[in-house]
């Protein structure tokens, strides 16, 4: 069972849930010519996605287009359902990085097919997740600045401000559909910015001032066929 770890205390929870946001980005939506949604666009990925900083990213055998997209994560603390955006913030234990590891191509496919995104989304090692701050030490999770980079490259750069349902409308929207448990994590989409992955490159995503961090390298699925 993965866990989620904080930075500055011992605590740790199982990995619950992880749910996603498409598209919580004007610029990231238009990239991908894609519409902005007038409610959230959420999609699940499971548990063996997770993976964490120092570990890699593995290029699946099966895609030619594996995407990065960083994004501000966020772990529930506490269970709630019908939560009020108003109270979400009580249901944060805190804040990290991660990156929402994309096959573009299987995607795309399954884009014009109408299919489901769950194996565009759901190959091994495709969320890696930083440690995780404790909500009480961000004073304004609205206006977090975060970024990717690629070989020391500047590849995607966001702030949470420009989010188009804030972390607190997003909480409360999933809390209406699934019971939100601790433990619960919640990608919170995309900036611009978004492009492939090779072997051997050195990701890091950092959160603001170097808040939390994630250091990845890419490699290519071996063996099998
Ligand atoms: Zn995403």
């Amino acid at each position: 069972m993965p866990l989620v770890y904080f930075k500055n205390s011992s605590q740790t929870i199982p990995v619950h849930s992880t749910f996603c946001i498409g598209r919580n980005y004007k610029e990231h939506a238009a990239e991908l010519q894609n519409p902005v949604p007038q409610k959230p666009l959420v999609f699940i990925k499971p548990l063996n996605t997770i993976t964490y900083s120092g570990q890699s990213i593995i290029l699946p055998k099966m895609s030619r287009d594996v995407h990065h997209e960083v994004e501000v994560v966020v772990v529930i603390g506490k269970s709630g359902k019908n939560i009020l955006a108003a109270d979400a913030p009580d249901f944060i234990a805190g804040y990290g990085i991660g990156i929402d590891v994309t096959a573009r191509d299987i995607q795309q496919v399954a884009k014009e097919k109408s299919h489901p995104w769950t194996v565009a989304k759901g190959f091994d090692t495709f969320a890696p997740i930083s440690s995780f701050v404790e909500a009480s030490e961000i004073p304004d999770p609205g206006n977090l600045d975060f970024q990717l980079s690629i070989n020391h490259k500047l590849r995607q750069q966001g702030n949470t401000r420009d989010m188009i349902f804030p972390i607190s409308e997003l909480i409360a929207y999933l809390s209406t559909i699934f019971s939100l448990s601790p433990g619960d994590l919640i990608f919170t989409g995309t900036p611009e910015g978004v492009g492939p992955l090779q072997e051997g490159d050195r990701v890091q995503a950092v959160l603001d001032e170097h808040l939390a961090e994630l250091n990845m390298l890419v490699i290519k699925e071996s063996g099998g066929i």
